[in-house]
């Protein structure tokens, strides 16, 4: 498996480029985070020889053994997993981009390590666009006060939602989920807050990336495409 690595980025690489250039967007604003959770840092080290630059993580034990051993390669650190409050501080020390803020008391916790840490933390909110009882996320009526809240703590940086659709088979099927999404951050740009860009709309997975460049991706978190099938 790791010697496909490389093959398996060229492919996803380009299966991004075309989804862009088909519904006219510069795929440059599409940026590829290989998602390398289960697999060892030997993996992600491969992925990086290979031009890979941002990595998702879901698990912040786990993440930290990778990070350590790979601090010298320059990548940037997405945590894309349910971050309890009392990870908080290792999150801030860990990550670049933390995607799934769903609460003021999370934003909180987040927001006192990062002020602890010198550190300007960037952040996005997590949505739960379909309302799924077994998701992460706020409602999406939700989103604008947590956005107006988080907005208002000194050493976050909100950059832009985030969102996990229903499972579909079909793409297709998916695709209104993230056009919800983007309309939902449409709304929130509309408000103007301070220190709240609504710039980066994280969705699409190996299964769905492509109808998610076509309703506004900038990172699409790409796991099983590129290392393979986890266990
Ligand atoms: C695991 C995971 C991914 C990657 O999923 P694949 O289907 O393997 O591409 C993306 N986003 C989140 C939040 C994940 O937990």
């Amino acid at each position: 498996m790791p010697a496909d690595i490389a093959a398996r980025l060229d492919q996803v690489r380009a299966r991004i480029r075309r989804a862009a250039e088909s519904c006219g967007r510069d795929p440059a604003s599409v940026r590829l985070v290989a998602v390398a959770k289960t697999f060892p840092a030997g993996h992600v080290r491969r992925a990086a020889a290979a031009g890979a630059t941002d990595v998702g993580e879901n698990y912040i034990q786990e993440a930290r053994e990778k990070v350590e051993a790979l601090s010298g390669l320059g990548l940037r650190w997405h945590f894309i997993g349910h971050l309890q409050r009392n990870k908080a501080g290792q999150a801030v020390r860990l990550f670049d981009l933390i995607h799934t803020v769903d609460s003021a008391r999370l934003g909180a916790e987040i927001d006192r390590a990062a002020a602890r840490m010198g550190k300007r933390q960037d952040v996005l909110v997590q949505v739960n666009v379909a309302g799924e009882a077994t998701k992460s996320g706020v409602a999406p009526d939700e989103v604008a006060p947590l956005v107006r809240e988080l907005s208002a703590m000194g050493a976050l940086r909100v950059r832009g939602l985030m969102t996990m659709p229903p499972f579909f088979d079909e793409p297709e099927r998916v695709r209104p989920f993230f056009a919800e999404l983007r309309r939902i951050a449409e709304r929130i740009r509309a408000l103007g807050l301070p220190n709240a860009g609504m710039d980066e709309l994280s969705m699409g997975m190996t299964g769905d990336f492509e109808a998610a460049i076509a309703e506004g991706a900038t990172l699409v978190r790409v796991g099983t495409a590129i290392f393979g099938g986890r266990s």
